[in-house]
């Protein structure tokens, strides 16, 4: 599953491809990708809009379009975009696509096929389920140590836990989580609101800093919409974790054996000694 930095790259890669493009006709071979609109009125309402700009909010893909219309995309699991020349075959899996007025098509793949697009109305677009519960934007100055002390202060959560809610902390999937922990010096399975001012600082801080080293790093910047099989998420960082996926392995800063516990079908990472509870 892609994390938010992932997301980010693709909206990136989106906006340098399609923006300015229009489109000219759209096909849907996969219904439940946007439902409970119907593939004709959702043809019939993209036709002939031009889009304007690509941009996020979490991990949901903001298409503008003129016509006062956003396609909101959520990758989920496998949900990839590519962009195909006149002569590329169409992909396996290619459920949606967009055909674009200079004879390039915009496909939208998803092997495991959880992905969802919504088409909404730049004035309903706060308050489209799933965007209006989420926190501020990582990288915003909504998200201050103040609004993160104030959400740990409420809670009775793990920190494990906590950060993965996106309603509260937006941002970190479970690798971001586990790298922020371990870059803070604070165990995973401390209660949130018993963290102290100066760690819930140094929290504010390290999850900033993940999130930033992963958006500009340069290895990230590879994901190309123009390569059918250039990309699988994952793999776009190449990079190496200082806890995550590192179980029995030692710590780089201390020398000890990086743990990992599992609950909830997701696993847990830190360092014993550095992330002292
Ligand atoms: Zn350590």
């Amino acid at each position: 599953m892609p994390e938010l930095p992932e997301v980010e790259h693709v909206v990136r890669a989106l906006r340098r491809s399609v923006t300015g493009s229009r489109i000219v006709a759209t096909e849907v071979t996969l219904p439940k990708l946007i439902s409970p609109s119907s593939p004709t009125a959702f043809y019939r309402k993209l036709k002939g809009t031009r889009i304007t700009g690509v941009n996020r909010r979490g991990k949901y893909i903001l298409i503008e379009l003129d016509a006062n219309l956003v396609l909101v995309v959520h990758l989920r699991m496998t949900g990839q975009f590519l962009v195909l020349k006149p002569d590329d075959q169409l992909p396996r899996h290619a459920h949606a696509v967009f055909y674009l007025d200079d004879e390039r098509r915009l496909v939208f793949r998803d092997q495991r096929q959880f992905g969802v697009m919504k088409l909404v109305t730049i004035s309903r677009l706060g308050k489209t389920k799933g965007i209006s519960e989420l926190a501020p934007e990582p990288f915003s100055e909504d998200f201050s140590l103040a609004y993160l002390k104030e959400t740990f202060g409420r809670s009775r959560r793990t920190l494990k836990t906590l950060l993965l809610d996106q309603t509260r902390v937006l941002g970190l999937g479970n690798i971001y989580a586990a790298e922020a922990l371990f870059r803070a010096r604070i165990n995973p399975f401390k209660i949130a609101s018993e963290l102290s001012s100066l760690r819930v600082a140094r929290l504010h801080q390290a999850i900033r800093d993940v999130l930033r080293a992963a958006v500009s790093g340069s290895s990230t910047s590879r994901i190309s919409l123009e390569n059918p099989d250039g990309f699988s998420y994952g793999e776009a960082f190449g990079k190496v974790w200082q806890v995550y996926e590192r179980e029995g392995e030692a710590c780089y800063k201390c020398g000890a054996r990086i743990r990992r516990l599992t609950h909830g079908g997701r696993s847990t990472y830190w360092c014993p000694t550095c992330q002292r509870r």
